[in-house]
């Protein structure tokens, strides 16, 4: 039998209805003659709610207990699809993540799939079943504890299941009917997309577009999965939607083709940290240790003799998710405390935010960057840090700016048009 992977997001599974709404979708393409395997998500909301209770809870909570709760979400409506396609008609069995099992690392919060054997579901798939559901976000640890793979993680385990079955193609399901220039939501003038390479999704989904999870689209890319974005609100056809694919499928290729951003950001500086060499590892090492994320970096050219130093100084500054900023003080403060790293001051920024344009294009076009800041200068938006690779450029700005930035550079760069 052909088998297909169909993932259903928080939206598309928000309630009884919406549950209804997407096992009607599976019914169709069981009829067409697939087996399929669905991934849910939590009902939308369900997943911060959990999260919160744990915050609430325990401010530096024991990351097993926080897995254990989380991952609640995602049993309910698997369950859930189970029933509601067995009513229709459709022999369906659920699975939650250590059932299946999906292995996966003990790294509770932010695990990876270790492997995710065939098995049992095969062998119901052999006994006439036609649907397995399959809770998303979530595994099980070599310890034997429950995991999770990060916010959006449902999307990865959609792709695994994907590359782990053979499955003819990975149809992720949302509130959006594709992927688009830019979110939909920030500006009107966003265009959907008929196919987008996987290194200009990865770039954009790692640079906060969250339709599709970073590494779901990496797992696809190296599995060469054949992975769609389209909408659980509409009718839709082999043509619908948003397909992820290799360069070489694309006739159409801009210089730039999205728009990416992530509200979330903070910056810290340090200052007047002393100049040697090892001073960025005993500044960046600490922090990876503490599991902050640091992101974008910049180092001041040095000043000697400045104040109370004897010797050259610098400032330091990188950005960090804004929830990590207590985690990254303390790292900070730690490593002083311990005389592993001397500076004088930490300033932190927590309204800051990032804009970044991607696009293959950019590997053989240049002023891409001249273009862009004379766009953001045009609207008196201030850059306070700026990082580049081949196929992308970002940008650190005051949050407020975050919607115009977007909307600016979408202009610029004329993303409205085909
Ligand atoms: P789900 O719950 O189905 O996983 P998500 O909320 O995680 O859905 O992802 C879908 C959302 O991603 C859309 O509602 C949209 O606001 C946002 N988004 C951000 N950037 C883009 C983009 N470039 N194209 C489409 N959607 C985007
Ligand atoms: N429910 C989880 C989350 O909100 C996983 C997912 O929906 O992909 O992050
Ligand atoms: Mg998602």
């Amino acid at each position: 039998m052909p088998l297909l992977v169909m993932k259903f997001g928080g939206t598309s599974v928000a309630d009884l209805g919406r549950i209804e709404n997407a096992a009607k979708k599976v019914q169709l393409e069981v009829e067409r003659g697939y087996d399929v395997i669905v991934i849910v998500s939590a009902m939308s909301g369900k997943t911060n709610e959990l999260v919160g209770w744990v915050e609430t809870t325990s401010k530096l909570y024991d990351a097993r207990e926080y897995d254990a709760v989380v991952a609640s979400g995602e049993n309910v409506t698997a369950g859930l699809m189970a029933l509601r396609l067995q009513e229709m008609g459709v022999p369906a069995r659920s699975w939650q993540g250590w059932q299946v099992p999906i292995n996966t690392t003990s790294a509770h919060g932010s695990a990876r799939f270790v492997s995710i054997p065939r098995d049992h579901i095969d062998a119901k798939f052999a006994e006439g079943f036609k649907v397995a559901v399959v809770a998303g976000f979530q595994g099980v640890s070599a310890e034997g504890r429950i995991t999770t793979l990060g916010r959006g993680g449902s999307d990865t385990t959609a792709v695994a299941f994907a590359a782990a079955f053979g499955a003819e193609r990975c149809d992720i399901y949302t509130d959006v009917d594709g992927v688009y220039t830019t979110d939909p939501r920030i500006t009107a003038k966003a265009r959907k997309l008929d196919k987008i390479a996987f290194e200009e999704m990865l770039e954009l989904a790692s640079l906060g577009a969250k339709v599709l999870q970073t590494r779901s689209v990496e797992l696809a890319m190296r599995f060469k999965v054949r992975l769609r974005v389209l909408s659980s609100f509409e009718d839709t056809d082999e043509t619908s939607g948003t397909l992820v694919c290799d360069e070489e499928e694309i006739m159409e290729s801009k210089v730039v083709s999205g728009v990416a951003y992530s509200r979330d950001e903070a910056k810290m500086t340090l200052v007047s940290v002393e100049d040697r060499p090892g001073v960025a590892s005993a500044i960046f090492g600490p922090l990876a240790e503490a599991g902050v994320n640091v992101d974008m970096i910049v180092q001041n050219i040095s000043e000697k003799n400045y104040g109370t130093h004897t010797g050259a100084v610098t400032d330091m500054t990188f950005s960090v998710p804004v929830n990590q900023v207590a985690r990254a003080q303390k790292a900070m403060q730690d490593a002083l405390d311990a005389g592993i790293v001397r500076y004088d001051d930490l300033i932190t920024d927590t309204d800051v935010a990032k804009v970044s344009v991607v696009g293959i294009g950019m590997r053989s076009q240049v002023g891409v960057a001249a273009k862009m800041f004379a766009a953001l200068a045009a609207e008196n938006i201030n850059i306070k840090v700026i990082a580049t690779s081949e196929i992308k450029i970002s940008v650190l700005i005051d949050r407020k700016y975050l919607e115009l930035a977007v909307q600016t550079l979408h202009d610029a760069f004329e993303l409205e048009k085909a």
